[in-house]
Order: C-alpha cells, then sequence, then structure tokens
C-alpha cells in the first residue's frame, strides 16, 4: 500500500524518498533490513517520563522480544520503573491504529488509504484556510513524541503551511517551569544534573511526588549517603512526603506565603549570602521589603503550618551546606504558579544554592520529551527557543532552514487555551491533534468535548484509535511509536537520549515523522524540506538553531555519538568538543554564578498571593487536589491501561480519597460509590477512607477520564497553564447526580 503510493506522491509534491519510510537505514539500525538484523542487544531511552531511563533491547529477528534497565546508563543505572519494563507489551495492543480512518456519514470510521487521507488533510485544511484564512487552523502537539518529529510538525505547520496557531501538551505540564525560569535566570535553564540528589544534605520538594512520580529519581535520592533531611511540602501526606523528614502538610495554594515566609526567616536568621546576592542577582533588596509582610503569624494562620514548624524548617535550609530545592506539577499547575516557582528559585539564591554539587532551584519535568517541546517545538518559541519576535532570531532560523524569513510569523500565535475558545466561538475550525489527549486532560472537559465537537476538521494523528479525542475525529492518521521509530528525547536533568526503531509499526502505522513528510509534499512546500530526510539529518539542523543559545549543542557530532557517551546534556558546544572526544557525563549550570540576562545577573521577582479562584462554599464544601495515581500509570492511560501487567498494579475502579471523618460526617463507607460534583459536571468514582488527604480536601488520580469534568478553567496569567489542583467540589453518596 504504501509503496503504491509513493510514486503518486512524488509526482504530486516533490520528491520522497522511499528509504524514509521503509528503509532501516533511516532508523539507526545499521545497513540490513529490520529482519536480517542478527539476535542481538541494543539500547533505548525510556518513552514514558522525563527521567529519561536508559534500556537495554533484546532483539531476535531484527525485532525487540525483551528489555532491561541498563545498568551502565548515567541516569538509572540498572532501574526502570514498571512502565519502563512494560514498554514493548503496550505496541501489541489490539487497538493499535492500523490504517488510515475516515469518518463516515453514519459516524462509523472506515480505513482509506494513505493516499487518500493525506489527499483529505490537505484538501480539507486548505479549503478551511481558503475560506476563513490562516488563523482558522492550529495544532496540539505532545512532549512524547522525538524532538525531531516536533520540530519537524512546528516547521511544517508554521513555515511550510502556513498556519500561525500551534502548541503542544508541555503547556498542561512545564509551560509554567520554561516562563519561571526565563524571567528569573534569563533562559528557559533547569540547572541540575541527577547526581544532585545524592549530593545534598538537605533535599526540599514543593509540590512533587518523585516516589511514584519519578521513581527512579526517588531511587537516586534514596542513594544519598549524607542521610539528608528530606523537606515535603504538599497538602496530602503523599507517598514521598512519609518518607520526609519534614512534611508541611500546607492547605492547598499556600504555597506563596509558606515560601516567602522562609524567606523572611532566613533573612532574619542571617543564612543569607550576600556575597553571592550582590554578585549575582538583582532585585534582592526589592524582595526582601516584600517578604517582611509575611511575619510567623500570617504564614502560620495561611498555610495551616505551625510557628515551630516553620522555625524547625528554616533552620534546616539555614544549617545545610547543600539544599536543594525540587518542583513538579503541584507548583507548575496553579494559577500563581510562575511566581510560586520563582518564591523557590529565589530561596536558592538567596542562599547561595546555586551551581554547586547537590544544590539547584530544580524543575522535575514531566513527559520524556517536554525539554524537546520546549527547546524545539516551533510553538510558543521560535525553533531552537529563539524569540519570534526577533528580526534577528527570524533571520537566523531562516538561515539555518534555507527559508524566506518571511515565512517565520512574527508571534508564537495563540496559548493552548485560547486555541480551545476560538474554536468556541468559530474563528478556528480546523485542528490537528498529534499524539495528546485533550478530551481527557484539558480542564472543565464537558466543554473541551462540546469544543472539540464543533470542528469542520479535527485530524488526531495517534498510535491507537481509540482514544477520547480520536472519537471525535473526522479522520485518524495511525502513528508508529517509541520502539518503532527513531530520534532524541531531552530528559529532566537536560540529557539528550537516543531512541531507536527495534520493532515494525503494526499495520500501515508511519512515524510521525514520515507522516509529516507526506503531507509536506502533498502540500506543496516540500521542497522547504528538502533537508529534513531523516531524523539524524533534522537533529543536524536542531544543532545549527542551536547555535550561540544557552542550549548549544553544537559539540555533539551525531547519534552514534549520543549512543556512545550514555547521553549528553545541554549545552555541549563545538569549543567543548575540540578540547574532548567525550563530555563529563554530569554536568549542572550555573557554577560560575552568571546567568542569561544580558547583565549575567538572576532576577529576585515576586508578587502578593492572591485568593483561590474557587473558594469552597456550602454546596461545594472540599477542595479537590489532583494527581498521579499509582507508579504504574501515565496521564490519560491510553497506552498502560493496555499492559495486563500495569493493571494489575493499580485499583481497578476509579477512586476518590476522603479522609475518615468527613466521610463519618456524611455516612460514606469505604470503597462505596459516591459522586463528586462541581460546578462543570461530576464524577461517579469508589470512596477511599485515608488520613493521606487532610478533613474537607479530597484527592483524585489525574488517571481516570472523569476527573476533568470537575477541574474550572483558571490559568497562570504569565505561563498560561491550567490550575488542575484546586477546585471547589461536592460529594454525594452514589446516584446522587447521574
Ligand atoms: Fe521510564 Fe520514567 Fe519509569 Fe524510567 S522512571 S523507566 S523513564 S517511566
Amino acid at each position: 500500500m504504501i509503496k503504491n503510493l509513493l510514486p503518486v506522491l512524488h509526482q504530486k509534491g516533490g520528491p520522497l524518498t522511499e528509504q524514509l519510510v521503509l528503509s532501516p537505514q533511516t532508523y539507526g539500525l545499521g545497513s540490513l533490513p529490520i529482519d536480517q538484523i542478527p539476535d542481538s542487544t541494543t539500547t533505548a531511552v525510556c518513552g514514558y517520563c522525563s527521567t529519561g531511563c536508559g534500556l537495554k533491547i533484546h532483539l531476535k529477528d531484527g525485532q525487540a522480544i525483551n528489555l532491561t534497565p541498563s545498568v551502565k546508563y548515567p541516569v538509572n543505572l540498572g532501574m526502570a520503573c514498571p512502565k519502563g519494563w512494560e514498554a514493548l507489551r503496550v505496541l501489541e495492543s489490539d487497538d493499535r491504529a492500523t490504517s488510515p480512518l475516515l469518518r463516515q456519514a453514519d459516524g462509523s470510521k472506515q480505513p482509506v488509504s494513505w493516499q487518500d487521507a493525506i489527499d483529505i488533510f490537505c484538501d480539507r485544511f486548505k479549503a478551511i484556510q481558503n475560506q476563513y484564512g490562516n488563523e482558522a487552523v492550529a495544532f496540539l502537539s505532545t512532549g512524547q513524541i522525538p524532538t525531531e518529529e516536533m520540530a519537524f510538525l512546528g516547521c511544517l505547520a508554521k513555515f511550510g503551511m502556513g498556519w500561525k496557531h500551534g502548541d503542544a501538551n508541555t503547556r498542561q505540564c512545564m509551560a509554567t517551569s520554561v516562563v519561571a525560569y526565563k524571567q528569573s535566570f534569563g533562559f528557559d535553564a533547569p540547572p541540575f544534573t541527577y547526581s544532585d540528589f545524592e549530593a545534598s544534605d538537605t533535599l526540599v520538594f514543593v509540590g512533587a511526588n518523585p516516589c511514584i512520580a519519578h521513581p527512579i529519581m526517588w531511587q537516586r535520592v534514596l542513594s544519598n549517603p549524607n542521610n539528608p533531611e528530606i523537606i515535603v511540602v504538599d497538602p496530602r501526606r503523599t507517598e514521598t512526603a512519609m518518607n520526609a523528614t519534614e512534611h508541611l502538610a500546607i492547605y492547598p495554594k499556600s504555597d506563596l506565603a509558606l515560601l516567602y515566609g522562609l524567606a523572611k526567616l532566613l533573612i532574619e536568621m542571617k543564612a543569607i549570602k550576600q556575597d553571592y546576592i550582590d554578585a549575582n542577582t538583582t532585585d534582592f533588596e526589592s524582595f526582601k521589603q516584600h517578604v517582611q509582610a509575611f511575619d510567623l503569624e500570617r504564614v502560620a494562620a495561611e498555610t495551616d503550618v505551625s510557628d515551630e514548624q516553620l522555625i524547625r524548617v528554616a533552620k534546616k535550609i539555614a544549617n545545610s551546606q547543600r539544599v536543594s530545592f525540587w518542583w513538579t506539577m503541584g507548583v507548575n499547575q496553579s494559577y500563581q504558579a510562575v511566581r510560586t516557582a520563582q518564591a523557590i528559585i529565589n530561596l536558592a539564591l538567596m542562599t547561595g544554592n546555586m551551581g554547586r554539587p547537590g544544590t539547584g532551584a530544580n524543575s522535575i519535568t514531566g513527559q520524556c520529551n517536554a525539554m524537546g517541546s520546549r527547546l524545539f517545538s516551533n510553538t510558543t518559541n521560535l525553533f531552537g527557543h529563539h524569540d519570534f519576535a526577533n528580526p534577528t532570531h527570524r533571520a537566523k532560523i531562516a538561515d539555518v532552514l534555507a527559508i524566506p524569513e518571511g515565512r517565520i510569523p512574527t508571534d508564537s500565535g495563540l496559548a493552548y487555551d485560547q486555541i480551545l475558545s476560538n474554536i468556541e466561538t468559530g474563528s478556528i475550525r480546523g485542528l490537528w491533534v498529534v499524539a495528546t489527549n485533550p478530551s481527557h486532560s484539558w480542564i472543565n472537559s464537558p466543554r473541551a468535548q462540546k469544543i472539540l465537537a464543533k470542528l469542520d476538521f479535527l485530524v488526531v494523528q495517534d498510535m491507537y484509535s481509540n482514544t477520547e479525542t480520536a472519537k471525535f475525529a473526522h479522520l485518524i492518521l495511525p502513528a508508529a511509536s517509541w520502539g518503532e521509530k527513531e530520534g532524541t528525547f531531552i530528559n529532566s536533568e537536560r540529557r539528550i537520549g537516543l531512541l531507536k526503531r527495534v520493532k515494525k509499526a503494526p499495520g500501515q502505522a508511519l512515524a510521525d515523522y514520515s507522516i509529516f513528510r507526506l503531507i509536506a509534499n502533498r502540500w506543496g512546500c516540500g521542497a522547504m524540506f528538502e533537508k529534513w530526510v531523516s531524523p539524524e539529518a533534522t537533529f543536524q539542523l536542531l544543532k545549527q538553531a542551536s547555535r550561540g543559545q544557552a542550549c548549544d549543542i553544537t559539540g555533539i557530532d551525531d547519534y552514534a555519538m549520543i549512543d556512545r557517551c550514555g547521553g549528553i546534556q545541554w549545552p555541549y558546544t563545538a569549543f567543548e568538543r575540540s578540547l574532548s572526544d567525550t563530555p563529563a557525563q554530569e554536568r549542572r549550570l550555573f557554577s560560575d554564578g552568571k546567568y542569561f540576562h544580558p547583565d549575567q545577573k538572576a532576577k529576585f521577582l515576586f508578587v502578593e498571593p492572591t485568593e483561590m479562584p474557587e473558594l469552597p462554599d456550602e454546596t461545594y464544601p472540599f477542595i479537590l487536589l489532583t494527581g498521579r495515581g499509582s507508579v504504574s500509570q501515565w496521564h490519560t492511560q491510553s497506552r498502560t491501561s493496555k499492559s495486563p501487567i500495569l493493571r494489575k498494579l493499580y485499583p481497578a475502579d476509579p477512586y476518590v480519597e476522603i479522609h475518615p471523618d468527613n466521610a463519618a460526617e456524611l455516612d460514606i463507607e469505604d470503597q462505596a460509590w459516591v459522586t463528586i460534583h462541581s460546578r462543570r459536571g461530576y464524577a461517579i468514582v469508589r470512596a477511599v477512607l485515608t488520613t493521606c488527604v487532610q478533613p474537607d480536601q479530597l484527592f483524585m488520580p489525574m488517571h481516570d477520564g472523569q476527573t476533568n469534568n470537575l477541574t474550572h478553567e483558571k490559568v497562570d496569567p504569565f505561563s498560561r497553564q491550567p490550575s488542575y489542583k484546586d477546585c471547589a467540589v461536592g460529594i454525594l453518596p452514589s446516584g446522587g447526580i447521574r
């Protein structure tokens, strides 16, 4: 089928190389066809979370038959979590998308050829653009595909097809950290390396539960030989909080008051590093004035943390030589998220806990390639983490990609929430969703689903044909998954790791990279992507785009070098390469105290805390917290629900955690079915009675599609990341609302 398609597309849209789709050379397994590769092992990084573990893949007849964690890979040192162990299993699911599917008049979806699918894709989107303009179409991408593919998508849509708007699901995950780092440091630059987990004498986790969300990172914490203090800031007694030496069980979203209160205490204890502040930062005096308002009485009242514990924690930070501060979604998914992340950054800066082993203001990334998306997806930032509005940057990227500068938009277009709002108003009528599942994962999903249903044309490109979003699609394009294609991921510690093709994709599924090539040629902009003949060829373009940036990777020769070195952290410049064949395996940023602002100083940034957008009331008396449910579940579970082993490792039914006191008041028994309701919708779940949640707070895992029936739509004003973790809900016995 594909062979039949290729000559046709070649004729219509310019050159399309057959080996792009079919040859193993494209996928880094040497010159042999995949079924002639001898039994052997190879390596690849895991495709779930941002830890970026190295896996050893065992091959028979050129196909992966098993895997084990790589002992030598510097990230995981022989460990993997259940998701990694089961990474091959989920590729074999019966509901893989194996051919393009077109929605029929009766609502059914029927297989069509790739040729028809690409024709329909281009004709329908072009028709919308012709009738309503280039702003009437948009794409939503992902942090789950290799950097080279997300770079291709961003450049194809924005430069080739003239689309103005595109965003990625990293908006739901890392947008806050991106903006916080850019504003504070001058570049989106997580400074740490994983050995910092082992080198700290105090680790502070804010809104982070690495025990289950990043279990291999947590193993690195457990390898710390310093008997470290582990301070956890979280309203829930999470698995990580249970293992902490101090758990600050704050009132939800009172982080800003807590962090400013700690800053005030540290100033009063003279535990700040004035030399470091003077030499390397700006605006500390204003910050010092700001935190004067956060005395113990106020902070204790707003956070529910006692004076004694606040003072004890401040002393622990003050008395430590190497303090590392870590945060994830409890911070990023908030209505004042950027300033909360910066309140953490401020603590690290003022105490001089930057640039040394065991220190840092460290945002742990979520998805396996969220960092690749941040740098190269061409959505919020211009390709290579440049600025669309900067003419010098546009000229540089035009030169690197050999395209007319006029093809590059002068702004980044709309953010995720704005794209959805514009669909609602009819301004956007066509949407291309690649490897993400907004029907499940976006806030206030009843509204999100109505919006998706409104589209004139929705294309879903995914490895599964039955995701919640695919149900709304007019056209489904079947995509190869992790293990069936090659490219690179960038993990939390900025390490570029290599993904390899170790299995054939099922049916007619193609690598996203190949799908983008087909579209480029049929659209008529194939000439613009003549150099994009393989993921590795694209990697060479990424390198050129990064030149002179903080994320400069011009020192990396090729994929073979990444493989040989066990991944390579950015930056790694051509100059560094000229000094040595092999980069150091662990490198951190800011050891010289120089930041990326023009004055080379980091900024103290702060704000007055505001009230929670939706306070509990008589009808909705509980605050609903959301988060990861278990180590065996990944996001919307389109993959992890397909592994029988993973499926056994988490509860069979959706559930809500409720404090036993509340359950007694409401006469709710453990495991009883209850209805949770908010102003947006409802969810029917089992009650789990536990003191892990505080009274008047509930917790539901994000993996159940019903959870976002409840969440509200407030976003952070700087990052536009949604505030998933603080909506007001009520609880009724089962059948209360149907
Ligand atoms: Fe994969 Fe993350 Fe598990 Fe490592 S911790 S095996 S990267 S899912």
